[in-house]
């Protein structure tokens, strides 16, 4: 059990109201979080302000904090990992891991290298190309990964010169107002703020004179409201969203490891992934063996435990989301999904379903067309590969895919044509820092990552000056 503080101006900052945040894989509760009034919100916003003139001005010192935040971070992984696994059910291991992972994105930014640009315009004048942070920043984080995610908006956020307002999602606000407290220790007051809060703060947020800039992930219906919100008083926005990844296996693949490497695609923290596999397109005359091959691996993983050692897969991490893939699940089998592992809930305690790999399903079954995001995987049989990949694009979502083939450079030419914000080949789900993720269509608006997650932290400004002037 583990009681967190909101972080306003540097300091631990308590509130009247608060609530019980749930351990999932017990149903207990795993601490309290607390419940941010607008009076909270507005301190928060004010302190962030406050702390931006100072902030922006010196790139080398936003810099060597970043750094220490990375060392920071790596220092408190055990201890964060520990408040993650409680409420999130992620297995321990897997936790502490996320901790590392976002370490890794605070050094990375604070190491970036952006060429700085001058354009020649004529013989005595140039213009040159300069980024301007924005002012502050409402970040907005789901409950899947909440500290990695964080970190994709903070580390690029405050290296540009940015001050944060962070809300993370009222299902996992733990770890991150914990980690909010372990960098109060490293950031100027006012710099990094963290409140806690239902979905009404985000809205507040979102309609908050202050921010310039909201850097939301989440669902697809959330994208939205922030969109229309922001879109009144002109913040700019990044939008992470929702997605329904196609995996597209190709007739030559070697069966082992495409088997294995889809498996992990898909059911990586129980398939609570954005870009998780959500649907797997395998060629006909090749279908039952993928099929069995896939569901001997769901059979061997195990759920259970997360503070056991050897669990692979822990429960979902929320009950809303519990309740809708057991539906979805449920709603497949009625429309003749046969399962070929797994088939339901665990029962007892914990919202545990178990991996399941599906088979005979077609489009326009509700867990084929929506994102499951659960251990639950439909397997679709196609004939042609012109088929597969119209319907692989057929969807409004767009985050990512992949191609499965023995022939790396027929799958290029394959991925090449998925409509989706990352084409993987040969594997799926793999990220780093230095590589541009964001959606297309439903799946997001910009990008994170990379020079390009760093300029979206940025106005450009053009300074057109008498060349031979100092920079
Ligand atoms: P969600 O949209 O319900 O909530 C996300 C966050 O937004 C939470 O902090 C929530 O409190 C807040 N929020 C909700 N309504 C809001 C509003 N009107 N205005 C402002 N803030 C609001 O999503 P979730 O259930 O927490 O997360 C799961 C979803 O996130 C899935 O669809 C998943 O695919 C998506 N996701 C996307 C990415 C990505 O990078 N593309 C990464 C992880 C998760």
């Amino acid at each position: 059990m583990t009681n967190q503080a909101m972080i306003i101006e540097g300091k631990r900052w308590d509130t009247s109201s608060s609530y019980d945040v749930i351990n999932p894989a017990t149903e207990t509760s795993a601490g309290k979080a607390p419940d941010a009034s607008k009076d909270d919100l507005e301190a928060a916003m004010t302190a962030a302000q406050r702390a931006f003139p100072d902030w922006s001005r010196d790139e080398d010192r936003r810099r060597s904090l970043l750094r220490e935040a990375a060392a920071a971070l790596n220092g408190a992984a055990e201890q964060l990992g520990a408040i993650l696994c409680a409420e999130s059910g992620h297995p321990l291991p897997q936790a502490v891991v996320e901790i590392y992972g976002a370490s890794l994105w605070f050094s990375y930014f604070a190491d970036l290298e952006v060429p700085h640009e001058t354009i020649e315009l004529n013989a005595t004048t140039v213009a040159e190309v300069r980024r301007r942070p924005l002012g502050v920043v409402a970040a907005i984080t789901p409950w899947n990964y909440p500290l990695v995610l964080a970190s994709w908006k903070l580390a690029p956020a405050l290296r540009a010169g940015n001050t944060v307002v962070l809300k993370p999602s009222p299902f996992t606000p733990l770890a991150t107002l914990a980690m909010g407290e372990v960098l109060s220790g490293v950031f100027p007051p006012g710099v990094l703020n963290v409140l806690s809060g239902g979905d009404e703060l985000g809205a507040w947020m979102t309609a908050h004179p202050i921010p310039r800039k909201i850097s939301f992930t989440g669902s697809v219906a959330g994208g939205r409201s922030v969109a229309l919100s922001a879109a009144a008083d002109l913040k700019r926005v990044t939008l992470e969203l929702g997605g329904n990844d196609a995996a597209i296996i190709l007739d030559d693949a070697d069966l082992e490891e495409v088997a294995d490497g889809i498996f992990k695609g898909a059911f990586a923290n129980s398939g609570q992934v954005c870009s998780a596999i959500k649907r797997v397109y395998a060629p006909k005359n090749r279908y039952d063996e993928f099929v069995d091959a896939l569901a001997a691996r769901a059979d061997a993983a195990v759920m259970g435990d997360p503070l056991a050692e050897g669990t692979d897969l822990g429960p979902l991490s929320t009950k809303p989301q519990y309740n809708r893939v057991v539906g979805l699940l449920g709603d497949a089998l009625d429309q003749g999904a046969v399962a070929a592992s797994g088939g339901g809930a665990r029962g007892g305690s914990g919202y545990f379903v178990e991996p399941t790999i599906l088979r005979g399903l077609s489009e326009g079954v509700a867990i084929v067309d929506e994102e499951q995001f659960g251990p639950v995987l439909p397997v679709l049989a196609y004939d042609s590969v012109e088929e597969a990949l119209a319907r692989a694009n057929g969807t409004m979502f767009g985050l990512g895919g992949s191609v499965w083939s023995a022939d790396p450079e027929r799958a290029i030419e394959i991925a090449g044509r998925l409509e989706c914000g990352t084409a993987w080949v040969n594997t799926h789900l793999a990220l780093s820092p230095m590589q541009p993720f964001g959606g297309f269509k439903w799946s997001g608006i910009g990008v994170e990552n990379g020079p390009w997650g760093l300029a979206s932290f940025s106005e450009i400004q053009a300074l057109h000056r008498p060349l031979g002037e100092a920079t």
